[in-house]
């Protein structure tokens, strides 16, 4: 009894001995944060406004999100019930997972792509299908129609994706759905704003078609967790089963309404994200460094072997960007988180510097 006692221990399901530890370099980051695609500045004042007026007894009570998602799926032009708000994207990739991915199911996935739709994927007895996009980078259609089975489950398209920055189009999304309709097909609108294009307005339209947008990226909220799920109602019924009612916090729901309701500040971030894209691209034409068109708030670029060299050299430099080098297909790649116009400026003089200090100009063709 005593040996047996000794001995024992609890021992997680063999997929969660199995998966990668996952750690988002997040340490030591009180420098020009061009590593993680959020907002380089502020969230609205309004937003901040509102936390001011929280009172202690607010917090006592259970978050309730139900009045807050009637606001959004209003704002969206939804209904409620299409609607679910979660902590966060990175939740709502969880629970939908976690709602259909079973054993024999596949997951597909046009790679590079967002890398928690492999992590939450692995914590599934379903299998990944990667379809790998070619050099170029572009979103790889023909080859993810060719790679669509009767055992695919769910198709995450990020859109416009990362670490690459390509997009989609309505109608190759139309035509994926089309050809998979035992499969739910992911939209991933984090970076919506960036790029103006969206399938939210097919909700319910097109039977199998889930949506997902975040408030981590052009609304500044990404300490706050607040992401969504827009799908048809008989889908998010059973997505509802699976997600907690109480994830989302008050003081996040508190938030919504008025970071919605500041079109004006959100228009004028957006605006300036995609000015400074404008100029810092101009500045790795300049540097004649290899990079991929971006409809986001980011830019891919090819550095090569020196990448790490680069990493360092530039947050020696007080800016913060991210070695990608490890994504399938990215090897030598770097991303850069576009800011400020002001921001990018100084980003651009340490770019210049590394540029220099290592040699590297002239690897564009
Ligand atoms: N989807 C994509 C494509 C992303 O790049 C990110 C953020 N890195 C997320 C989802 C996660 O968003 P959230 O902060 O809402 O969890």
């Amino acid at each position: 009894m005593a040996d047996t006692a000794v001995a024992a221990k609890p021992i997680p399901r063999a997929r969660i001995q199995a998966m990668k530890e996952y750690h988002p370099p997040l340490g030591s980051r009180d420098a020009l944060r061009l590593d993680f695609n959020e907002n380089t500045l502020a969230c609205s004042p309004k937003v901040r406004e509102a936390l001011g007026r929280i009172s202690a007894g607010a917090l006592t009570r259970y978050p309730e999100r139900e009045p807050v998602e009637a606001i959004v799926a209003a704002h969206l032009v939804l209904a409620a019930a299409q609607v679910a708000l979660t902590n966060g994207v990175d939740e709502a990739i969880h629970v939908l997972f976690e709602t259909f991915l079973e054993e024999g199911d596949e997951l597909l996935l046009p790679v590079p792509t967002y890398t928690m739709y492999e992590v939450y994927a692995s914590a599934t007895d379903a299998r990944v299908v990667a379809v790998q996009a070619a050099d170029d980078l572009r979103f790889p259609f023909e080859r993810l129609l060719d790679a669509i089975t009767p055992r695919t489950k769910i198709i995450a398209i990020a859109n416009p994706n990362s670490p690459s920055g390509s997009v989609a189009s309505q109608g190759q999304l139309i035509e994926i759905a089309k050809r998979a309709p035992q499969a739910v097909v992911l939209v991933d609108e984090a970076y919506f704003h960036f790029h103006g294009e969206t399938v939210i307005d097919l909700i319910g339209e097109v039977p199998n078609l889930i949506v997902a947008r975040t408030f981590s990226k052009a609304y500044g909220l990404a300490g706050l967790r607040l992401g969504l799920l827009a799908g048809p109602v008989e889908l998010m019924r059973w997505v509802r089963r699976v997600l907690s009612p109480y994830s989302v916090n008050s003081l996040a729901l508190a938030c919504l309404p008025p970071a919605l309701e500041d079109t004006a500040y959100l228009d004028w971030y957006v605006n300036e994200v995609l000015a400074a894209r404008l100029e810092f691209e101009a500045a790795l034409d300049a540097a004649r460094l290899r990079r991929w068109p971006s409809r986001a708030n980011f830019i891919l670029v090819d550095i090569g072997p020196q990448h790490a060299q680069f990493v360092r050299l530039m947050r020696a430099a007080d800016v913060l960007v991210r070695d990608r080098s490890s994504d399938s297909g990215c090897d030598g790649r770097v991303r850069i988180t576009i800011g400020t116009r002001e921001q990018m400026r100084q980003a651009i003089l340490a770019l210049n510097q590394a540029v220099a200090e290592l040699n590297l100009g002239g690897r564009a063709q």
